[in-house]
């Protein structure tokens, strides 16, 4: 990349303070600083205030073949916003604003660098009675990233994915122009995905390698007057898993439900790994803990739902505490989780996530288990079930020392014999999937498939400048 001349080209947009290649600020684009992939190269940053400058920015990358990478945190858990080819990392934290919150559709249409924190801030302020639903991950990671990649919220049971969330989009394609997907192509108003073709599609699961978003509507939740959070604890998640299935289906009122095992639990805690219970179920020690939370409308209701619930957890031998009886229920995100970037352990961690039918997440399990305690690593286990129990989120984590390679290597190796064996389940696929699973993916779609994404992939972005390298869309 020709610095000099592309640098004043990007100043002329931003202004000298937003963009820069200098060594001490390009450093912190290079890598997802938790999964330790090889490091990218960021040879300049640049943080647009509008969609006019990103505009602006994608021609000129156009204009000079440049690599061009949306960006939030960075710290998606794949690798995924790590440019892999060079170019210029487009910081979108200075697109941070909520638009416009319409109380009657429940949406707020929001900027495309808009940060859980920013958004849980404005509407406690100034819209009370409604929420978004938000991720575990720390407060300055983004939101329209997690809604593009199907991340997953604690809202999950009763509106699916993060994909789910989005209402529309206005998006930067990387040919340039700007475009509209959804009720907002046509009015004013952005509730939903109707009723042309729905182009959001054409921006979803493609981890920014398409176009850059720059507007989004996202689904908004009323927040109603009772609430419960329950914690269940069982022996093993083979007893437990079955009756919060059987719960997702009960129609109680449940906005969230999602089961780890001890390992994980122990991972959001600030131990040191010497320290810790490596196999809980040997030690015999509750490896199945659940996080069920409903909500009502009016006090009948909601004593009618707990009742319920209580009773199926009974049946289902799962130990029930509630928040309201005093049970230090884990903490309502957005949380800190510390424990993943110890360092005390090294600060690494990466990650198996699929989506997994209801069938295969007990078999998920004890396979991925199996493995991790095969290599001395502690079975680091979380699902989410998902829209009412119509499919579930099924994820391993293995934390590594960053300063270790073997330990990397070790951590790799896990989470691909993971990955290998669990597919033979044939119901789980991977998100986020780094750039083997994305290669296997290809191999495993029909090639017709693989060829229609690839001709997308052409006509959004002609000269392969949208975050290249990450594999999708690419011969
Ligand atoms: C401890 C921890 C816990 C987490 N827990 C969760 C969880 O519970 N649920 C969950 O869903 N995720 C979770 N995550 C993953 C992730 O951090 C979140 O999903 C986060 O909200 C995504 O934002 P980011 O800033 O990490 O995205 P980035 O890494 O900046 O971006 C992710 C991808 O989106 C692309 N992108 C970014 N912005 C745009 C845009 N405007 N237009 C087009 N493409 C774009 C990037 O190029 C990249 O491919 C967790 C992460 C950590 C570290």
């Amino acid at each position: 990349m020709n610095n000099n001349e592309i640098i004043s080209e990007l100043e002329n947009i931003v202004g000298e303070q937003f963009v820069s290649d200098r060594p001490e600020i390009t450093y912190l684009y290079h890598y997802d600083f938790i999964t330790a992939e090889p490091e990218g190269k960021c040879d300049a940053a640049i943080i647009p205030g509008s969609a006019e400058e990103v505009q602006e920015i994608v021609k000129i990358a156009n204009k000079y073949k440049v690599p061009l990478v949306p960006w939030v945190s960075g710290i998606n858990f794949g690798s995924i916003a790590t440019p892999r080819r060079g170019g210029i990392v487009v910081d979108l934290r200075r697109l941070n604003r909520v638009l416009e919150v319409n109380e009657d559709d429940m949406y707020a249409v929001v900027e495309g660098g808009i940060t859980w924190a920013d958004i849980q801030g404005y509407l406690e302020k100034n819209h009370p009675n409604l929420r978004a639903g938000i991720t575990w991950s720390p407060p300055g990671t983004g939101v329209i990233p997690s809604c593009l990649c199907y991340g997953m919220f604690d809202l999950g049971m009763i509106g699916g994915s993060g994909a789910e969330f989005i209402n529309g989009l206005e998006v930067v394609l990387g040919s340039g122009e700007l475009i509209r997907a959804g009720s907002c192509s046509l009015s004013n108003y952005w509730y939903g995905r109707q009723p042309l073709p729905d182009l959001a599609g054409l921006f979803i699961g493609w981890e920014g390698t398409t176009g850059i978003v720059t507007k989004a509507s996202i689904k908004l939740w009323p927040k109603l007057p009772f609430r419960e959070d329950f914690t269940g604890i069982a022996l093993k998640i083979d007893d437990g898993f079955p009756t919060l299935l059987k719960l997702s289906k009960a129609g109680l009122g449940i906005c969230d439900i999602l089961a780890i095992n001890f390992a994980w639990a122990q991972s959001s805690q600030e131990l040191n790994e010497k320290d810790i219970v490596l196999d809980a179920i040997e030690a015999k020690m509750p490896d199945f803990i659940s996080l069920i939370t409903t909500q009502a409308y009016t006090e009948k209701q909601h004593e009618a739902q707990c009742e319920a619930i209580k009773n199926i957890c009974k049946e289902g031998r799962i130990r029930l505490l509630s928040a309201s009886e005093g049970a230090e229920a884990i903490n309502p995100p957005p949380m800190q989780f510390w424990g993943c970037w110890n360092f005390s352990r090294g600060g690494g961690g990466q990650w198996i996530g699929s989506y997994c039918s209801t069938r295969d997440v007990v078999k998920y399990y004890n396979i991925s288990r199996e493995i991790c305690l095969k290599y001395g690593k502690p079975p680091q286990f979380y699902s989410r079930l998902m829209f009412g129990g119509h499919y579930v989120v099924a994820r391993s984590n293995v934390n590594f020392n960053k300063n270790d390679p073997d330990d990397i290597k070790t951590a790799r190796k896990i989470l691909k014999e993971i990955h290998d064996k669990v597919q033979k389940l044939d119901g789980v696929v991977m998100y986020k999937p780094p750039l083997w699973a994305v290669k296997f993916y290809k191999d495993k779609t029909l090639p017709s498939t693989t060829e229609l994404i690839n001709k997308i992939k052409k006509v959004l972005d002609p000269n392969n400048i949208m975050n290249p390298g990450q594999g999708i869309g690419e011969d």
